[in-house]
């Protein structure tokens, strides 16, 4: 356990000047410790302590070095929970998808509630949602509530997180790579509910068989996806943002919201840019924006959404860098709803490899071309889908800027 106190006479090493590096490394100056802020390719042994950033895998030679000298490694998770009070309400959330649509409205709920209740309290959205929880580590009062975002890197290098309420929305095979195995990654998801006691809730999806079967003996009192008839769903496409919104209701209603509440917050939700997000209709074409579907398992959610057995009038923008998923399960969507798949980015050899439905396979050099081909080509009533079931890291530095190039393409049609 990270405690304040007795590490503040050692010597500590903030490991990844990224966002969370960054932030760990500042709260800690702040409290006077002495710490440093390095990256793996420095010389960083010798210290007396280290906090690993998610991104860095416990298979990386440096780590390995410090597991090997038993020296300490924390989350910047755990690290920054340490200096916040006793008795705030944690609600965690993690899942292979859905994270942060699910973490975006369960914090629109509680911030909703504040308001009805006429509260002091304050709501902290943070974690893998691009806020680091060190960075309001300080600003953090009793009974605030903090919605945490978390990915199995975060819980990965966790030992202590213990959340109040906490959420396992879905686990299928991603970020093997970073882990090593799947079964690592379970274990890496499974740690949200790992330290929670019988006082303590966990939601998730009673159909999701794996998830079933690894919570059959968990400790917590577990909620299953529901939703009260009287409610009605925000408004976004698809039965995946159902299941989202259930977990939602499940961790308010854990914790004692009210059903108008609930409904008010429900009612405001418009969706999180870049995931199925409709920004265009040009010539009755409609265009959609899912750059945040980084996996095979997402794009299969999105065309799930959109595909119509009558109709093949998807043009779908697929690839980018290649994560080493198999595409076939893409195919029986592919063969019933799709007109053309324009292959972008450094994938291209895999998808064509296990697609090998070549009319229907378009190369395409660039996003700008797939977006003027799709352009072209598409006839009124027709969906421009970007949904791209890899990284964005081959051609863009993040699936926002993917996102966000391609939207700019497509006003650039239109003007
Ligand atoms: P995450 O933060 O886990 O990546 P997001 O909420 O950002 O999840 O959604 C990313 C993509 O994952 C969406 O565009 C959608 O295609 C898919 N998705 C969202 N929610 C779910 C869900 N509950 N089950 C399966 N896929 C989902």
């Amino acid at each position: 356990m990270f405690n304040p106190k007795k590490f503040k006479s050692k010597k500590a090493c903030v490991l990844g000047a990224g966002k969370s590096g960054q932030a760990v490394f500042e709260l800690l100056e702040q409290k006077k410790f002495n710490v440093v802020l390095k990256n793996t390719e420095d010389d960083v042994l010798g210290y007396d302590f280290y906090i690993k950033s998610p991104g860095i895998s416990f298979n990386n030679a440096v780590i390995k070095k410090i597991v090997a000298q038993k020296k300490p490694i924390f989350s910047e998770l755990e690290v920054g929970l340490a200096f916040a009070p006793n008795g705030i309400n944690i609600i965690a959330i993690t899942g292979t998808n859905g994270k942060t649509t699910t973490t975006e409205l369960t914090s629109k709920i509680f911030k909703q509630h504040i308001k009805d209740k006429k509260l002091k309290n304050s709501v902290f959205t943070c974690g893998n949602i691009g806020f680091p929880v060190s960075s309001f580590a300080t600003k953090i009062k009793k009974g605030d509530f903090l919605v945490l975002e978390l990915s199995s890197y975060q819980l990965e290098d966790s030992t202590y997180f213990k959340p109040t309420v906490s959420a396992l929305l879905n686990i299928t095979n991603d970020h093997v790579f970073h882990h090593g195995s799947f079964s690592k990654y379970i274990k890496a998801k499974c740690k949200i509910f790992g330290n929670q006691n019988k006082s303590d809730f966990l939601i998730i999806n009673q159909r999701d068989v794996l998830v079933k079967k690894l919570t059959a003996r968990a400790k917590p009192k577990i909620l299953h996806f529901a939703m009260p008839k009287k409610l009605t769903p925000p408004k976004i496409k698809g039965g995946h943002n159902l299941q989202n919104a259930m977990a939602s209701y499940q961790m308010a209603n854990a914790m004692g919201i009210s059903i108008s509440s609930i409904q008010k917050a429900f009612d405001n939700f418009k969706g999180v840019e870049h995931r199925i997000e409709e920004f265009a209709k040009i010539n009755d074409i409609t265009f959609i924006n899912d750059s945040k579907a980084t996996n095979v398992d997402s794009t299969i959610t999105a065309l799930k959404t959109f595909c119509k057995k009558e109709n093949k009038n998807i043009f779908l923008i697929l690839g980018g860098k290649d994560k080493g998923d198999s595409y076939k399960p893409l195919k029986k969507y592919i063969d019933a709803s799709i007109k053309k798949v324009l292959v972008i980015g450094n994938a291209e050899k895999e998808i064509v490899r296990d697609l090998k439905i070549t009319n229907k396979l378009v190369l395409s050099k660039t996003m700008e071309e797939a977006v003027n081909f799709a352009f072209k080509t598409a006839k009124k009533g027709d969906i421009v889908l970007l949904s791209p079931a890899c990284s964005s890291f081959d051609c863009y530095k993040n699936f926002e800027i993917r996102g966000k190039d391609f939207k700019q393409l497509v006003k650039k049609l239109s003007s």
